[in-house]
């Protein structure tokens, strides 16, 4: 009931959705029970009317880019999910400047910037997450940022209403920008990057993946690093110092490869994640003073209503 006109317009507008998805199925954590209503969303112009629509009839909505920064409690979501793509799954390169809709892939960019002898993005390939939740997240890695690179973002606010604002007023900070509040749902991002060398850019990146496969255990769901470094420390030389490697809690262990992942073993529940943050958090707190503040975004903490 609740439901009805959004379902009657999705219906009119032939557009992709499901009613109870299963969010594990959406989240690198492979953690997460069933959502009301799961969109694919095609176009600005059905954001804008999905937004105005939800925003009248009080419905909560999330946007969910790759999940790879999530997670998402095992009751689910009382509410929309949405999720781009149609039109916002685009890239576009024009000499040093590429754009891109918010529902890319991060290593797809990454990719054509290659195709094209374009530097700038190299730090971000293998980095898991869509086009918009990188530049939400400021994503970043062996010495880059999303910040060093983006030139505009356009999104659309929660009325609606089409705005594009300069990356120098993005407000990025580690982990963080403007958009981390959840007001503003992105829907291109422009990127301007540098020519290069064809060669020196494939190697970069080769050997980048070729790094995080030696340190990160790829072969188990996660999340990425599950902690913030604080500043002068590494959360995952703390956890380990602090004698938590391969601690588990349920199917939830900090890895054995990398103390900064916490992984799935097969069966964790957000329950097992949740618990496990919490005696890591309490535990570095006792031994070092250090409040360690988790990077991986908890949907229940962050609903857009
Ligand atoms: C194996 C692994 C390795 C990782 N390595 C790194 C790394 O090296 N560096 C790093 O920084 N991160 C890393 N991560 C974490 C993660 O990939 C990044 O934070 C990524 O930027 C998240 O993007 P996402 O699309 O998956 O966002 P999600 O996890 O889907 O969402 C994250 C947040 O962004 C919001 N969001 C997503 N898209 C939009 C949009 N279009 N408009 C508005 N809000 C949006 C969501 O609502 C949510 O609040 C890693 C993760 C894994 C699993």
């Amino acid at each position: 009931m609740k439901y009805s006109s959004i379902l009657n317009y999705l219906n009119s507008k032939k557009c992709k959705f499901c009613k109870n998805e299963l969010m594990s199925k959406h989240t690198t954590f492979r953690i997460g029970g069933p959502a009301d209503l799961f969109i694919e969303v095609p176009d600005v112009c059905t954001l804008q009317n999905l937004l105005v629509m939800m925003k009248k009839s009080d419905i909560p909505f999330f946007l969910l880019g790759n999940g790879s920064n999530l997670l998402i409690n095992d009751d689910g979501y009382r509410g929309v999910i949405l999720k781009l793509d149609g039109k916002f799954a685009s890239v576009e390169v024009n000499g040093e400047f590429m754009k891109c809709g918010a529902g890319v892939n991060l290593s797809r960019i990454c990719k054509t910037a290659l195709e094209n002898s374009l530097t700038g993005l190299e730090f971000a390939y293998g980095i898991p997450g869509s086009c918009g939740g990188a530049v939400v997240m400021n994503a970043g890695a062996y010495g880059g940022e999303m910040k060093d690179v983006i030139k505009t973002v356009e999104f659309v606010d929660q009325n609606g209403e089409i705005n594009k604002i300069s990356g120098k007023d993005c407000g990025f900070s580690y982990r963080n920008s403007l958009f981390s509040k959840n007001e503003y749902i992105i829907t291109f991002v422009e990127f301007k990057l540098s020519l290069g060398s064809y060669e020196d850019i494939k190697s970069r990146m080769e050997d980048l993946i070729a790094r995080r496969k030696f340190k990160q255990p790829l072969n188990f769901p996660s999340a990425g690093s599950f902690f913030k470094s604080p500043a002068g420390y590494h959360a995952s030389a703390l956890i380990e110092q602090c004698g938590l490697k391969g601690f588990r809690i349920g199917d939830a262990a900090v890895s054995s490869k990398h103390s900064g992942f916490i992984v799935n073993l097969g069966n964790a529940t957000s329950e097992d994640i949740k618990k496990l943050q919490s005696e890591i958090i309490s535990q570095i707190a006792t031994k070092t003073g250090i409040n360690l503040e988790p990077e991986v975004i908890n949907l229940t903490d962050n609903p857009n209503s």
